[in-house]
């Protein structure tokens, strides 16, 4: 037993015998309790220097304006709102501000088809020139740069999408509605999204929607370093990301095999990182769709094993991705994983669901068996005391994406999200955006207001945000040297951000 617990067991021993022992006051045993349990919080036990107290104290005005507000009235609470009724308010909010400017460390569970905002794929990818598009069985539009409308499911003809642009009343308007198709973003999502199969349809269709755009090679070019370049306009330094390495095609119509777009990865975090020295790359985590037929999950099996063999310090580890309570449970694919090399590190999406003791919320207890590295979600893991324990044991951090469980259909005020729980226990969690371009933001910080907000309690500020932040770089994969240089990096970063608040440039 910590002496942390012997601390918090002693102040309620002391309150439960307050009325006969007398020794102490009702208000010393209060409070005695109220600050152990605050150092059990992440970030409890952090040490804060002088400058870092007097930014803290800036942010905590921020930060008790907005509650203040939100506590006497609802409606402007963002913390407890949907974030698609709250949007407007969380753009104009200091501690918004102040957490863009904040260093964020890394970002450990992205997928990079959905990593991109939408308003740059308006701007950008939807101009490129010979963009198509057409509509499947399911009246969902796909996009293309080639003419294969029957792999991909179209029932209708090709139309440029310049020539609907041109034809359109109003160019603008054409982009706004185009964006919608790669956007979840609805000012009533209530009504838009009644059940949670609503939103996860949409979802999944966007996916289709772009899937080809983003294998045309001079669009995947494009999007990749905008995904690096968003990342680092929010002050994150380092990501480690779900991908698959599907084959390219050109104008030409010529392949280009999973190993060359690998290679055009590397080449592009190569040329990016020597233009911006403090970004420390990405490394990838191969990631198959849970749904697809055994056949081509085996394929992909085969892939990993492939790509991770030839570079294993890039292509890190193996996860399984798509809506877990409309897949294939972990446990059908236990003989195989436990077949992957040694090397390879799990990091596996689990606990994603509101069910308990149903086969996705399993996930939970497969994955730890199968020693997964990290855990994607962990939404359910709450419900599941052996299995908390077991993860803070073994230092399992959970992947927590606030926004995404919200927009998910998981938990409608943040506010009772399952975070809080790990927060209020410091269990290995870090900050995550799964799929930020998909519902309109950019980098880390939505989801880092969010878990300030909304996830942790009122009265806690910047330590709980560095510990937040730390744990980023503490559960990466880096190796021991890219974890020094990264920790190196982050404190003079935090000290420079720490120094830019106190002179009022924040
Ligand atoms: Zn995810």
């Amino acid at each position: 037993m910590t002496a942390t617990y012997l601390l918090v067991l002693t102040c309620i021993l002391q309150i439960l015998s307050y009325a006969d022992s007398g020794f102490v006051s009702f208000e010393e045993a209060r409070n005695a309790v109220i600050q152990a349990e605050d150092l059990l919080i992440t970030g409890g036990r952090i040490h804060l220097n002088d400058k870092e107290d007097r930014a803290n104290d800036i942010f905590m005005r921020y930060k008790m304006d907005e509650l203040g507000a939100g506590f006497y009235d609802s409606d402007v609470n963002a913390a407890s709102l949907h974030f698609f009724k709250g949007k407007k308010l969380v753009e104009k909010s200091k501690v918004l501000k102040f957490l863009k400017r904040m260093p964020k460390g890394a970002i450990l569970h992205l997928h990079n088809t959905a990593s991109v905002s939408s308003e740059w794929m308006v701007r950008n990818i939807s101009y490129m020139p010979g963009m198509l598009r057409c509509t499947n069985i399911f009246g969902v539009s796909i996009l293309s740069f080639r003419r294969t409308a029957r792999d991909h499911g179209c029932v209708t003809q090709y139309v440029r999408v310049s020539d609907e642009r041109v034809r359109s009343v109003n160019p603008a308007a054409y982009d706004r509605s185009f964006e919608k198709l790669i956007n979840l973003y609805t000012p009533t999502p209530e009504i838009d999204y009644p059940t949670i199969k609503h939103v996860w349809n949409k979802f999944q269709n966007m996916f289709s929607t772009i899937n080809d755009v983003l294998r045309y090679l001079p669009a995947f070019r494009a999007y990749t370093w905008r995904m690096l370049e968003e990342m680092y306009e929010d002050n994150v330094m380092y990501a480690e990301v779900r991908m698959d390495f599907k084959e390219l095609y050109d104008y030409s119509g010529r392949l280009f095999s999973p190993e060359r777009s690998l290679r055009e990865v590397l080449s592009i975090v190569e040329d990016f990182r020597r233009a911006h020295p403090n970004f420390m790359g990405i490394k990838a985590i191969f990631s198959t769709h849970r749904n697809v037929e055994r056949t081509r999950v085996f394929e992909n099996f085969e892939m990993f094993k492939s790509l991770h063999k030839d570079n294993p310090n890039f292509v890190i580890g193996f996860d399984l991705v798509g809506q877990e309570d409309r897949g294939k449970p972990l446990h059908n694919f236990v003989a195989e994983l436990a077949e992957l090399p040694r090397s390879a590190k799990f990091f596996f999406h689990a606990g994603e669901t509101n069910w308990y003791g149903a086969s996705t919320d399993f996930n939970l207890l497969d994955a730890l068996l199968l020693n997964t590295t990290r855990i994607g979600h962990g939404f359910a893991l709450m419900k599941h005391p052996l299995l908390w324990n077991a993860v803070k044991k073994r230092n399992v951090a959970i992947e927590v994406s606030p926004l995404s469980n919200q927009i998910l259909h998981l938990v409608a005020d943040l506010r009772n999200h399952p975070g809080s729980f790990y927060i209020s226990q410091d269990l290995p969690m870090v900050i995550c955006n799964d799929d930020p371009g998909f519902w309109g933001t950019k980098g880390l910080s939505y989801d880092f207001y969010y878990a300030i907000m909304s996830l942790a309690p009122n009265h806690m500020g910047l330590k709980t945000l560095k510990g937040l932040v730390w744990n980023s770089i503490r559960f990466s994969v880096l190796t021991a040297r890219e974890r020094e240089y990264a920790f190196a990096t982050l404190e003079r970063a935090w000290d420079q951000f720490i120094s830019d608040v106190l002179q009022g440039i924040v």
